[in-house]
């Protein structure tokens, strides 16, 4: 009856194509323009507050 749920597959970005921009420092595709853009993808910027404080 129940059949095993697939695997979540990969969001792509979750903003406009156009508001994307490479990470400034992974180059991973993120945020950067926009509202509550960012030049840091998340996984970057929550290293750099680790690094040096928020
Ligand atoms: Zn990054």
């Amino acid at each position: 009856m129940s059949a095993p749920a697939p695997p979540a597959e990969p969001q792509p970005a979750a903003w406009a194509p156009s508001r994307t921009g490479p990470c400034a420092r992974c180059h991973a595709p993120t945020r950067r323009y926009g509202v509550g853009a960012s030049p840091l993808c998340p996984a970057c910027k929550a290293a750099r507050q680790a690094q040096y404080g928020s």
